[in-house]
């Protein structure tokens, strides 16, 4: 396997014979002067009939990588892509080029399947789009074998791993193809790939000898800024779009009934805009997106069902309310901004009650390997969020690919030399906890002793006699966890088996005072609002548990009917997020808890503080 990566410029052997009707299809068919970084050298490999990956961010111009050497080939090109919109899409547009193209779906009557099954046995279909359920039966395939097949195409290609975002069953079977069709070469197509899922890909689809082309993640025309969303991030989010008065932009939000809400805000505000989510009847979406593509209308506002094909190429900004469920998700959808090349700006609002939000769609999960690996997902997208490292850098390294950071693409290294505050001291006390307790213990228990708390953990291990016991109550829980970051962040520390915290190299030298660290301050600043808003409270409770209890409130009261506040009061709800009772009598004991409340709610909220 031969693998050209951005950084290393290796010359590829040029196929003379076709460099000519190459470069004239290019100009004629597609219209543009040269190639793309790597698209001549997928071209070149599909031409010299070879297996192929590519791994190329959106808008990078995969599709022209098999369409063009499909035009110069006599035979028909097979392209497999999981969803039929998608399949609509790139179908009207082949056709618009003027170029015969058609798709096989499950969607279709018996009638039409038939009528292009037989302009396919005529030679007249440059491309046939399938889904991947219809090639695996009997029949498609041996309809297939009567064809006279250039080659097949995968499109989005990481839905054959199950480590990747959207893995589906369907794709699976795709690993037959090789078997079923030995003469024909594949063409994989990813926008997202990992290391561990180019390597899925590759195993799965069992390519032969294939050429892997990996793009660079970086989109340097997009601008990224991620901050925490203070209250509905509404105010937030009108600042923004006061800066892109009538361009063309997407807002994903989490839910439909948000998608509305907020869609109806904007409205009021001034701000023209659309929804599209799953609820909608098809033909309102349809049309809600053409409205869109047409520029008639300039927001979108839109759950993730508004996805995959979305190839209207001026979209000038993307807007998340909340975390997405990870970091492709989040790259893939950053990525339908500045398909032109042109500048684009995106914005991420977050804050720790999406993690629970987005935790809740695991529940019903059985395989927990896969749920613990689609969980750590969640950890990573907020930790994106949080660091203040390139976001452009931290994204390529998600996607294991280097990059240097990008100075000034990002709000991260716009912003990095703003108001910094030095935390060598916190660091080092919570370094010394760590060593104090033989590093074998996690973020919690640590910042637990430093806080010098009673927890039954801590009592028991006697750690309550340690040097460092409550050396660090005057830093909040919530401000303990931040610095943390902060020190895994810069590998001070690292994450080994079950969770501990272990030292790395750096650590000896911070705790021997030879080396600073410091952390943006606003990343504290959140913590110094609520820590007055907590004194006025009077006492102290776990702020993230707090949050998941809230979430779980506001999923009763909807499904009850009722205020929130009819359910558990916000004081209630700290004093359990204070107190973490873990059976009915404990939770019985706690202020605002009531037999018949009990009954009614009190299991599903002992179900969040146990797995908190
Ligand atoms: P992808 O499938 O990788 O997301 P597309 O194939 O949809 O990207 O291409 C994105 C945009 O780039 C399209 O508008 C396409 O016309 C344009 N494009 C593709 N190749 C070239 C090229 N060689 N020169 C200029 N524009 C190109």
């Amino acid at each position: 396997m031969k693998i050209i990566d951005f950084c290393h410029f290796i010359t590829i052997r040029k196929i003379n014979i076709n460099s000519d009707i190459k470069y004239k299809v290019l100009k004629d068919n597609f219209g543009h002067n040269s190639f793309r970084e790597l698209q001549e050298e997928g071209v070149d490999a599909i031409l010299e009939n070879r297996d192929l990956l590519m791994i190329l961010p959106t808008g990078g111009g995969k599709s022209l990588v098999f369409q063009l050497p499909t035009l110069i080939k006599d035979g028909i090109s097979i392209v497999v892509s999981p969803l039929i919109a998608l399949m609509q899409d790139q179908v009207s547009s082949l056709k618009a080029q003027g170029i015969s193209a058609d798709m096989i779906s499950s969607a279709q009557s018996r009638e039409d399947i038939d009528a292009i099954v037989y302009s396919a046995r005529m030679g007249e279909l440059k491309f046939l789009y399938l889904s991947p359920e219809k090639l695996n039966t009997e029949w498609t395939l041996n309809f297939l074998r009567a064809l006279n097949i250039n080659f097949f195409v995968i499109d989005e290609a990481h839905c054959i791993s199950q480590w990747g975002h959207e893995f589906r069953d369907d794709y699976r079977a795709l690993g037959n193809l090789k078997a079923n069709f030995p003469d024909s070469n594949i063409c994989a197509f990813t926008a997202t790939s990992t290391n561990h899922v180019t390597d899925d890909i590759l195993r799965e689809l069992r390519l032969e000898n294939p050429l892997l082309l990996k793009g660079q993640v970086f989109r340097k025309n997009i601008f990224i800024s991620a901050s925490r969303r203070i209250t509905n991030g509404q105010a937030q989010l009108k600042d923004f779009l006061s800066r892109h008065k009538n361009e063309s932009g997407i807002i994903y939000v989490s839910s439909r009934k948000k998608a509305e809400e907020l869609s109806n805000f904007l409205n009021i505000s001034g701000f023209k805009s659309l929804v599209y989510h799953a609820g909608l009847p098809q033909h309102i979406r349809e049309q809600n997106f053409k409205i869109f593509v047409n520029d008639k209308v300039d927001i979108m506002v839109a759950t993730i069902a508004f996805g995959m094909g979305i190839d209207k190429s001026d979209i000038r900004f993307v807007v998340h309310m909340s975390l997405p469920k990870s970091q492709e998700n989040y790259y893939q959808e950053i990525g339908r901004a500045g398909r032109d090349g042109e500048d684009s700006e995106t914005l991420l609002l977050f804050n720790t009650a999406d993690m629970v939000m987005q935790r809740k769609f695991l529940e019903d999960i059985a395989n927990q390997e896969y749920k613990n690996h689609l969980d750590s997902k969640i950890d990573s997208i907020y930790k994106y969020a949080t660091s203040e490292i390139c976001f452009h850098k931290q994204l390529a390294e998600y996607f294991d690919n280097e990059l240097e950071p990008c100075k000034d693409r990002c709000d991260n290294c716009l912003s990095f030399n703003d108001d910094r505050q030095d935390i060598t001291t916190q660091s080092q006390m919570l370094l010394s906890a760590i060593a104090k307790t033989k590093q074998s213990f996690g973020k919690n228990y640590i910042i637990d002793v430093l806080r010098g708390s009673k927890e039954h953990k801590i009592l028991t291990n006697k750690a309550d006699s340690l040097s460092v016991y409550g050396i660090g109550t005057h830093v909040t829980k919530k401000e303990w966890f931040v610095i943390l970051e902060r020190l895994l962040e810069l590998s001070i520390l690292r994450i080994g088996q079950f969770s501990v915290l272990k030292f790395t190299n750096d650590a000896i030298d911070i705790l021997k005072g030879k080396q600073r660290v410091d952390i943006k301050s606003s990343r504290l600043k959140v913590s110094v609002k609520e820590k007055k808003i907590k004194q006025v409270n009077d006492f102290e409770y776990d702020e993230e548990l707090f949050e998941s209890l809230r979430v779980k409130r506001a999923e009763l009261a909807s499904d009850f009917g009722v205020p929130a506040y009819i359910i558990f009061g916000d004081k209630t709800l700290k004093h359990l997020a204070n107190e973490k009772p873990f059976d009915k009598d404990s939770m019985l004991d706690v202020n605002g808890v009531g037999e018949k409340k009990y009954n009614q709610f009190g299991e599903e909220f002992l179900e969040i503080i146990k797995n908190h």
